[in-house]
């Protein structure tokens, strides 16, 4: 069920057609095209020369073949992404995921959320994404070195500081890039430190980069809770998830004085009242890489594991959904509107169902899309650019205050692009709006390419 404007109707067929059973993808395309018709009513040159329809086709998509050998010397096969999806603003940028569910359609869904997002940030950035359906977990520190060496020697031919700029993303955090980069300059014999994002600090990285996309997100949240009298002060929050975003997440919602009483990992969640300590999840996650579950077993008697289940259906304030797609359904946003949840912002790509953004959204409960929230981390890579570009690092003070503003101008873009469409408090359609607009403007610039 979808309220795409007739203009764009035929649009989405073709998408449809064009990419069958690409079932994220699709969904990542109707819930743009939904917001689009009301550009297109107020500016209908946007439509003009298939703009839209050529922003729905990838500029490049590269599938290639990963092999490596094992620790038992078996000859391993994994399957490598790349979709240079758009590069109207700048050089396609966004993360690298490793994770055994990864195929097309899920890249090209990431890659096109990516191109608003980028663009919502004000950076000169285009939109990407890659990755591969490469499972790390369980793997020895040699495989996953091997695996990566293997990866960027096919990768390193399309990627370049004015070309493509991969980062981390699921299953890609600071050792995966180490790797990475350590093979391209290899193999390349280039020190090109602004060809990846989400470098350790000794070779390039930049301070806040790990932090970003969670503190990022928070900063989101805090803001559309500012725009109703509100803040973080007090209120028990879930976030999903215990990676990097989820991680980070947490710390800045502690700073604010939220207290964060649960969250999860693919096999389950914790529930600790006092709050959880995150010491002990970044120990458990980070350092040695264990199950979530650990958590309990190693805090006693006053937490909870459970096994399965829906951590949604732990009543709370705030609700950030940071660990996956689809992660957050019709029946759990109706959990948490029932609990009394006043405000939701995803971390994670996409983590809500298209039912549950319209649970929350008829609920009245502010509602803060992952192109808009999460941007923080893509937009923290750009300063990363901008540093390597300089020869430059900057204090972790001074990037985090240049991360708060990017949010804080994200927010208000998004809610003034609502207010001027006709639908205020609307943070789905004001993202969807203003990133592509940002976009259509320079695609327009460009002629047909
Ligand atoms: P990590 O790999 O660091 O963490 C992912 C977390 O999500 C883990 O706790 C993982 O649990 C859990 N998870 C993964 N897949 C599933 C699944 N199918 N079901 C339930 N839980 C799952 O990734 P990130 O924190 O980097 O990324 C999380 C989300 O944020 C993704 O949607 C990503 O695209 C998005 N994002 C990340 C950015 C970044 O800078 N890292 C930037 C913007 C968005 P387990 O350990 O069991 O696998």
């Amino acid at each position: 069920m979808t309220k795409i404007d007739e203009k764009l109707e035929p649009i989405l067929a073709e998408v449809l057609r064009r990419n069958a059973g690409e079932t994220e993808f699709h969904q990542a395309v109707i819930e743009v095209l939904e917001s689009l018709g009301r550009v297109i009513a107020k500016k209908p040159y946007y439509a003009d020369h298939a703009l839209i329809e050529r922003l729905c086709e990838p500029e490049r998509q590269i599938i290639f073949r990963v092999p490596w050998v094992d620790d038992q010397g078996q000859v391993q096969i994994n399957r490598g992404f790349r979709v240079q999806f758009n590069s109207a603003l700048g050089p396609y940028k966004g993360g690298l995921r490793f994770h055994p569910s990864v195929n097309l359609g899920i890249i090209k869904f990431l890659g096109f959320e990516q191109i608003f997002k980028n663009a919502l940030t004000g950076l000169p950035i285009g939109g990407g994404k890659g990755g591969s359906d490469f499972n790390p977990r369980g793997r020895s520190e040699g495989e996953v070195m091997r695996f990566c060496q293997s990866f960027m020697t096919e990768l390193q031919r399309h990627l370049g500081e004015y070309t493509d700029v991969p980062a981390g993303d699921i299953g890609v955090g600071g050792r995966e890039i180490g790797y990475l980069f350590g093979q391209f300059k290899r193999l390349t014999n280039r020190y090109e430190a602004g060809v990846l994002t989400g470098k350790g600090l000794v070779y390039g990285g930049s301070r806040a980069r790990t932090e970003a996309t969670g503190f990022g997100a928070t900063y989101f949240v805090s803001s559309m809770l500012a725009t109703k009298g509100m803040d973080f002060d007090g209120r028990k929050c879930v976030v999903s998830g215990s990676g990097n975003v989820a991680i980070y997440t947490i710390e800045k919602i502690r700073q604010f004085g939220g207290i964060v009483i649960a969250c999860s990992d693919s096999n389950g969640y914790i529930v600790d009242e006092s709050g959880i300590d995150l010491d002990l999840v970044k120990e458990i996650k980070e350092i040695r890489r264990e199950r979530i579950s650990q958590y309990a077993r190693r805090k006693g008697n006053d937490t909870h594991y459970i096994e399965g289940g829906s951590i949604w259906d732990v009543p709370c304030d705030v609700a950030m959904p940071s660990a996956t797609q689809n992660e957050l359904t019709g029946k759990d946003a109706r959990a948490l509107v029932k609990n009394g949840v006043v405000a939701v912002g995803e971390g994670a790509n996409m983590p809500c169902t298209p039912d549950a953004v319209r649970e929350f959204q008829g609920a009245g409960v502010l509602f803060g899309p992952g192109k808009a929230a999460n941007a923080g981390g893509v937009a923290t890579s750009a300063l990363e650019m901008q540093q390597n570009a300089s020869r430059d690092s900057w204090s972790f003070e001074k990037t985090e205050e240049r991360l708060a503003a990017i949010m804080r101008n994200i927010h208000d873009t998004c809610a003034e692009t609502a207010e001027e469409y006709g639908a205020p408090g609307d943070y789905v359609l004001g993202a969807n709006i203003a990133g592509f607009e940002r976009v259509a403007a320079a695609m327009t610039a460009f002629g047909v390419i």
